[in-house]
């Protein structure tokens, strides 16, 4: 049993959760509290009752001096959340001299600017109300060294998320920050791939990301190979499946495929209005499809209970993608199987993912034969497209001048990183899976 104080906490914070009586940390705090007190971003996959307040308050509690200015910014959406964090803390706190402060919406300002004006070191905000501040420079972000993104995705469903990219524009760079989500949905994942800077990502009491009744498997082809196995995966299907791709042009070459050979295909993708996406999926849900061809972008919210087999025609470039697709199959109990092809060029990338799968996963090259030989350049090769990779572009603060605006709100994730698009311009537009690829 690990106790608190392993953690890293000093004595002032421990006081004050002995007198909470926390006997030992939640997993949330054992995975989380270490990683932030070290300065590293995190990333964290977790539902309210998970424990997350105490893993992110505690740590920057110790982490704040007294007197030095607002120095912790914590962003919830709803004034019910953000008092609640307010009060944890205080607790959590009442052995160090850190006071807090909430702001939001729908108090008079008055009894805020009193409260900011005595001194605070945490401002715990809804977004719209600390914009408010912000214009009025009765808080400023200069001093701010760590900063909380609470219920993410609920931020996001409330329209929260340009407000949240104006904010975080404004704060230091040098700062360590954390970023919490009961789902994934990709502009999230983009969110933190703009604002977080090689975060560590947990995978928290998801349990639709725990893999379980689902058949996991994989095989290792070379990229031009993929669609003759997709079809010979697809053939023997009774019921529905799911294709997934890593850009629109993925996607739609691939339903193009399937529609030659004569499969009952639709595709789904970022770039299409949101009627015809639902008229898409209302083509698959009724059973008049079977088969669904989809960027990440649809993958949240796909609850089809017929679909028995999802196929990841590219690796997803992060391991929580790779849950979220899988998880659309093995709905309501049934049972489900996922592959996913593997090209040479995505070796790495998988065996970040590989790591993460807690339960058997089958290796489709030895079961059917399949030799491979991975050219050596490709072996040495580093992930490239994900956190943590050895080229990390997409995910530096430095790639923040184009901004996050609304209008990216439908496009698919990986399509809008120009790179993608670029790349498929120089094919001159034609199907050619071989080559230097991507994927
Ligand atoms: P949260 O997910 O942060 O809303 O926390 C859920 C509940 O668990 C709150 O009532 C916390 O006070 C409580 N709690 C958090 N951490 C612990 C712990 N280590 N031991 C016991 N209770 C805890």
């Amino acid at each position: 049993m690990t106790e608190f104080k392993e953690l890293g906490l000093n004595d002032d914070i421990l006081k004050g959760i002995k007198d909470l009586g926390y006997k030992e940390p939640f997993p949330i705090q054992e995975a989380v509290i270490p990683v932030l007190l070290a300065g590293r971003d995190v990333v964290g996959q977790a539902h309210t009752g998970s424990g997350k307040t105490a893993a992110f308050a505690l740590a920057m509690l110790q982490k704040i001096k007294p007197r030095n200015g607002i120095q912790g910014l914590i962003m919830a959406p709803t004034r019910e959340l953000a008092m609640q964090i307010t009060e944890e803390i205080k607790k959590f706190g009442k052995y160090t001299k850190i006071r807090v402060v909430t702001v939001y919406g729908g108090q008079g300002m008055g009894i805020q600017l009193d409260a900011l004006d005595r001194g605070v070191e945490i401002v715990v905000a809804t977004p719209g109300r600390l914009i408010d501040h912000l214009k009025r420079g009765s808080i400023e972000l200069r001093d701010i060294t760590h900063i909380v993104l609470d219920e993410a995705d609920t931020m996001l469903d409330m329209g929260f998320i340009d407000d949240i990219s104006f904010i975080l524009d404004l704060a230091p760079e040098d700062r360590v920050m954390s970023l919490y989500s009961a789902t994934m949905p990709t502009e999230i994942l983009r969110l933190s791939e703009e604002y977080l800077n090689n975060p560590k990502q947990f995978l928290l009491s998801a349990d639709d990301l725990s893999g379980d009744g689902i058949d996991q498997s994989f095989l290792v082809i070379k990229d031009r190979d993929k669609f003759k196995y997709l079809i010979d995966f697809i053939k023997p299907i009774k019921r529905q499946c799911i294709v997934f791709c890593s850009t629109k042009y993925r996607t739609r070459d691939v339903a193009k495929f399937l529609h030659q050979e004569k499969f009952n295909a639709v595709a789904i993708e970022g770039d299409m209005s949101q009627h015809r996406r639902e008229q898409t999926m209302g083509k698959f849900r009724s059973g008049k499809a079977d088969i669904l061809v989809a960027t990440d972008v649809a993958s949240r919210g796909i609850d089809v209970p017929t679909v028995e087999l999802v196929i990841n025609y590219d690796v997803p470039n992060q391991e929580l993608l790779y849950f979220h697709r899988i998880g659309r199959t093995a709905r309501a109990g049934a049972k489900g199987k996922a592959i996913t092809f593997v090209s040479y060029s995505s070796v790495g990338d998988w065996n970040i993912i590989k790591r993460q799968i807690k339960v058997p996963l089958e290796d489709l090259n030895q079961k059917m034969g399949i030799q491979i030989s991975i050219p050596d350049p490709l072996k040495r090769q580093m992930p490239s497209r994900r956190y943590g990779g050895q080229s990390r572009s997409n995910y530096s603060r430095g790639g923040r001048s184009g901004g996050y605006g609304r209008s990216h709100r439908d496009g698919d994730s990986r399509d809008d990183r120009g790179g993608g698009r670029k790349r498929y311009s120089d094919r001159g537009g034609k199907n050619s899976y071989g080559g230097r690829s991507r994927w």
